[in-house]
């Protein structure tokens, strides 16, 4: 951080603020600490008729392979409502959120992923800006090897073992390369 966001300020130390345990960026003209938090992305399993919707990235990174409908969760925007336009935004699909399903880590990242289950309220689907193609996978077609995302990868695991065993639990986890 080169200037403080409250003042504008270039006068920007790293130290541990009175009564804190971690350094934060600190402006010594206004006296702001600017604490940075990890992000939140939340996304859906929209499935239909037994098959499970995956979209096609059409923007980097991880151009070109599938991902369910996820993306950063907007300021005054619940999770819930985050993860429905997300669907809506990759898949050009209507759904209603079903459960939590998956909580992913991603430390070093700085996001935590949030993945509800969700049930397509109807067959229509589209592909989108964001999304090159668009299409319903049964459980036995999911490109494993074309998934751009360990996150993702993780639901879809838990959720098909889930689904084969007539459960619906939730699952954590957290990215191993770190
Ligand atoms: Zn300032």
């Amino acid at each position: 951080m080169n200037f403080c966001s409250n003042c504008g300020s270039a006068n920007i130390v790293i130290k541990i603020p009175e009564g804190d345990n971690l350094p934060r960026f600190c402006c010594r003209d206004c006296i702001a600490v600017h604490y940075q938090n990890p992000n939140m992305v939340v996304g859906a399993i929209p499935v239909w008729d037994g098959k499970i919707l995956l979209a096609r990235r059409n923007i980097e990174p991880r151009k070109g392979l599938w991902n369910l409908p996820c993306g950063f969760l907007e300021l005054n925007e619940t999770v819930e409502a985050g993860a429905m336009r997300e669907v809506l935004e990759e898949t050009g699909a209507a759904v209603i959120l079903g459960p939590l399903q998956t909580v992913f880590n991603l430390v070093k990242a700085q996001q935590v992923y949030l993945i509800f289950t969700a049930k397509m309220l109807n067959s229509s689907f589209t592909t989108t800006a964001e999304s090159a193609e668009v299409k319903l996978f049964s459980i036995n077609e999911i490109p494993w090897d074309e998934i751009a995302f360990s996150s993702n990868t993780f639901a879809l695991k838990a959720f098909i073992a889930d689904l084969k065993m007539g459960n619906n639990n939730v699952h954590f986890g957290t990215y191993k390369q770190f």
